[in-house]
């Protein structure tokens, strides 16, 4: 399928801004041109690796600098991760995302794990996704190689609001990553988040970057932020669902043929909402009652969610053939990755910062 790659700010920003039900119309249009409209793929997010991370994305409770209820966990058992892949399996999964809490990919034991991880939920013929961080084109080729379908790595927002977000590590990282990962034949899941500040702008700036990948991602989930007590972004204002239509509206046009995933956020969302969403393109969910560590509608609310709407899960490898597993290179990166530190302060990090170390001070 051509894909277009000469989308301007403008050109976006017109779109997003057109009357909601005309929007609607053309990305439904677009959907149904490349998509099969009655289909929706549900995916299980697990997180594999659960906090202590050294980032500070200021939206995310698993940072260990913020204090939040999150329960740190090492890194699962390849026992662990298949019961979770045999359930989701069995509540119409056909993808499952493992994410780890880590910076980027080290090449050590943890990885020879996530490695076994990836071939076993490969054989149990699901698509697997893994979310691990900052990765090296080396890593990305021995999770191809053990039968990775994809990879994910969200921008989050624009380059610009991205300096608002986080300091410790640049928007170029993001996106040289994404390069490795593309280089390494994996296919690409790349979205964002709503919600955090930002402008009507860096959310249509972050669509037309994602929309000059060449080839363009595969996946683009879009969240809704869901802000969790103890981050710097506890206090934003739940998103209003029109705005969740109107993106996933305008990333449907924008790149056609990529599956729109409507991530977190659903808990706050009605079905009539939701509903909306799958008419403006959005051909994905995430089930399971949790996201990583953030709540989420209940599976069976889900299936009937489906049945009321006519709904079908997506079949696995429906858009693109099993990975065939292949021997995993056994020698590690020599490469020595230059990811940035940029180190810029961002007042309500450090505010929370310093409250997650008080808070951990009365508590041990
Ligand atoms: S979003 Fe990922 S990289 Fe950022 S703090 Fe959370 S786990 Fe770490």
């Amino acid at each position: 399928m051509e894909q277009q790659h000469n989308w301007t700010l403008e050109d976006i920003l017109a779109l997003y801004r057109k009357p909601l039900l005309e929007l609607v119309y053309e990305a439904a249009t677009v959907h149904r041109q490349h998509h099969d409209p009655n289909e929706v793929q549900i995916s299980s997010l697990l997180s594999i690796k659960t906090g202590g991370c050294p980032e500070d994305c200021g939206y995310c409770p698993q940072a260990a600098r913020y204090h939040t209820d999150v329960e740190e966990h090492g890194l699962m058992s390849v026992e662990q991760v298949a019961t979770a892949a045999n359930r989701a399996r069995m509540l119409g999964a056909s993808r499952l995302c493992m994410g780890a809490a880590w910076r980027n990919v080290r090449d050590d034991e943890d990885f020879d794990r996530v490695i076994e991880l990836v071939q076993t939920v490969n054989e149990m013929d699901m698509e697997v996704c893994a979310t691990l961080g900052m990765v090296t084109e080396k890593q990305a080729q021995k999770l191809a190689a053990a039968g990775l379908y994809a990879y994910n790595h969200n921008l989050d927002t624009s380059e610009e609001y991205y300096k608002e977000i986080i300091p410790t590590r640049g928007y170029e990282d993001r996106l040289k990553t994404l390069e490795n990962v593309r280089k390494a034949k994996l296919t690409v899941c790349s979205g964002g988040i709503i919600g955090m500040g930002e402008s009507v702008e860096d959310r249509c700036q972050m669509l037309l970057t994602l929309s000059q990948l060449d080839p363009q991602p595969e996946s683009v989930p879009i969240n809704a932020l869901v802000a969790v007590e103890g981050t710097p972004m506890e206090e934003q204002e739940p998103v209003p669902i029109w705005d969740m239509v109107r993106m996933v509206a305008t990333a449907r046009i924008v790149m056609p043929g990529s599956t729109v995933r409507l991530s977190a956020g659903r808990t706050q969302m009605t079905r009539e909402g939701q509903a909306l969403c799958f008419m403006a393109g959005a051909g994905s969910i995430f089930a399971g009652d949790k996201l990583l560590t953030t709540p989420n509608p209940d599976a069976d609310e889900d299936l009937q969610m489906f049945e009321l709407l006519g709904l079908k899960p997506t079949a696995p490898f429906a858009k693109h053939p099993k990975p065939q597993p292949q021997p995993v290179p056994e020698e590690d990166s020599t490469e020595k990755p230059k990811w940035s530190r940029p180190g810029h302060r961002i007042p309500a990090n450090v505010e929370y910062t310093k409250r997650g170390k008080a808070k951990r001070k009365i508590t041990s």
